[in-house]
Formats: structure tokens, sequence, C-alpha cells
């Protein structure tokens, strides 16, 4: 496999001079890309992407870094994905249905979305605050989280089992990285996956929900692109990225693998915003208003 570290300024800054060449840029764009020169990190090595095979059903008190450290070797700089559901598990985020019992309000919404009372019972227990009831429920998680049935799963853990998101999934990835790094002596970043819905478009793709050894957003933000404009909004969501591609690797169903190592992805700096604030999140406010209507017309016909 070839592998290349672009690192030194001189080979660079030639690349970017064959680049303005073979693009027909003048010597503006040979300026934007002096300013870029400057990102002393950029690489452009091969991504690998491996998910880690050989995991055993997990459950509560499970060592789940230890694990996936005897199954694959990491290295430093290595980005480590893994699937809230087996930290969930690992940590005994767990309940049985019979254990639940609901309120009048999942009484209420479970006969309006057709599901288990018990199950709408746990999903209020999980929310922070409840964004749209129907025809499901979209939940703030008190983390700045936004997730359909506030990410809680009735699939691969046992019939009449629920799995909740971790509490803390900032912390979970932080106490994770700590733990590889004991176990391995590599400094490895660690991302929290869930599979989540979107808005505006149909499919699931993959969210980080924790992360440690980086920040969320590559911030664009000041940087000219290929015309010497400058980047006045872009801020790419990296952990997202990184997670989306990794549920890919995971898959959904039987597969079997809930981690997935990215090896020699360039690094990149920018902030941990990733949450919209009430003032900015326009979709947020959009829904509640929808709902308190909702809630206003039911109780004129009641
Ligand atoms: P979520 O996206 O975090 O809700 O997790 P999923 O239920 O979609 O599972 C993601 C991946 O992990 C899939 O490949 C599952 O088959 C796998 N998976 C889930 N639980 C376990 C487990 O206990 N052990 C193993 N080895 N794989 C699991
Ligand atoms: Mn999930
Ligand atoms: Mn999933």
């Amino acid at each position: 496999m070839v592998s290349r570290r672009v690192s030194t300024k001189p080979v660079f800054l030639k690349k970017k001079n064959e680049i303005c060449d073979y693009f027909g840029l003048g010597e503006a764009y040979r300026k934007s890309f002096i300013i870029r020169s400057s990102h002393k990190d950029v690489t452009m090595e091969q991504i690998q992407v491996m998910g880690v095979q050989g995991l055993p059903l997990i459950h509560a008190g499970d060592n789940i870094a230890a694990m996936i450290c005897e199954r694959m070797p990491v290295q430093d700089g290595d980005i480590l994905c893994i699937a809230s559901t087996i930290y969930s598990k690992a940590k005994g985020y767990t309940k049985t249905l019979a254990s639940i019992t609901p309120s009048g309000r999942a009484q209420r919404l479970a006969k309006l979305n057709g599901e288990d009372p018990r199950f709408v019972q746990a999903v209020l227990d999980a929310s922070a605050d409840i964004i749209m009831e129907h025809p499901f429920i979209l939940s703030e998680l008190s983390f700045g989280h936004i997730g359909v049935r506030a990410g809680v799963d009735q699939s691969n853990i046992e019939d009449g089992m629920v799995i909740f998101l971790p509490p803390d999934p900032m912390k979970a990835a932080g106490e994770l990285q700590e733990e590889i790094r004991t176990l391995s002596g590599k400094d490895v970043g660690v991302i929290i996956t869930d599979t989540c819905g979107r808005s505006f478009r149909r499919g699931q793709t993959g969210n980080a929900i924790g992360w440690s050894g980086f920040c969320a957003i590559r911030d664009f933000r000041g940087d000219t692109d290929l015309f010497g404009h400058v980047l006045k909004i872009t801020e790419e969501a990296v952990v997202d990225e990184i997670a989306g591609f990794s549920n890919f690797v995971m898959g959904e169903s039987n597969n079997g693998v809930p981690a997935v190592i990215f090896r020699n992805c360039q690094k990149w700096t920018g902030h941990d915003s990733l949450y919209f604030t009430n003032d900015e999140d326009i979709t947020k406010r959009v829904l509640k208003k929808e709902m308190r209507h909702q809630e206003m017309a039911k109780n004129r016909i009641d």
C-alpha cells in the first residue's frame, strides 16, 4: 500500500503549485494555499477503517476497553468508535419492561403511537424535554442530544428489555480513552456512537453522542477556498462524519461489530459546540410550537 506523509513545507507547496497548475489557477489561489500550508497537521496517508471482529455478547460488568484491545492492537492517533449499545449494556444502563410502571402520560402516548406503555415510560424517563409526541416521541436528553424515542432501544438485547443511552457519553468517552491508554500505552481518540434518524431525509445514520481526544467540529471559518473566498459559515461536524462511516461498518442487525477503528485520519482543530443552543435551534422551536398547538386543539375538543 502506498503511504505518504506530506509534512515538509517545500513538498507541500510543490504539491499546491501542481494543483494550481492543474486547475489553471493564478497567483491569488497560490497565495490562498500558502495560508493553508501553515496547517502543519495535514497528512495524506491512506485512511484505514477496521471493524473489531470476534466480540461476544456484552453483559453488565464487562470491560469493553480490554475486550477491544485484546482483539485489535491500537496505535497512537487511532480513532475508536464504540456503539453506545455495548457501552450501555456493559454499564448496566438497561431495564426489563416488566419492572416499569407506565404513568397516565405514557399510557396516552402509547395509545396515540401504538406502542407498549412501559416502553413509552422508559422513553419519558430518559428524556429531559419532549419536543414532539406524535407520530413518535422526539426528545432532548440531558447531555444535549435530540433523538427519536430518546435513543431507547429494544434491539440487540434479550426480549422484554430496553437499553438506554449512556447518561453522560462525554464522560464515558473520556474514561474509555483513559482505560485504553492504561491498557495499551497508546493515545487513542474515542467516539461513542448511536444510530439516529434525521430531519429532511429518509434513512438513519451514525451520530457521535460522546467523544474524547479531539474536538467535535472542524472550523473552516476564516479559511479560503480554491478561489480565495473567505469561508464564513462552514463548520464540519467531523465526529458525526466518522461516526456515520463507523455505523456503516457496524451494520444495524446481527453483524456483531460494535467497535470500529480509524487509522491515519488527519488531525483537525475547531470546537466542541456540537449542539445548538435553544436560541439557535429553529427546528426545535417550530416543533415545540406545533406540539403546543396540537395540545390546545385537543383540549378544545375534550
Ligand atoms: P446502536 O447503533 O448503538 O444502537 O447499536 P446497534 O444495536 O445498531 O448495534 C451496532 C453493532 O453492534 C451491530 O453490528 C450489532 O450487531 C453489534 N452489537 C450490538 N450488541 C452487541 C454485543 O453485545 N456484542 C457484539 N459482539 N456485537 C453487538
Ligand atoms: Mn441505538
Ligand atoms: Mn445502530
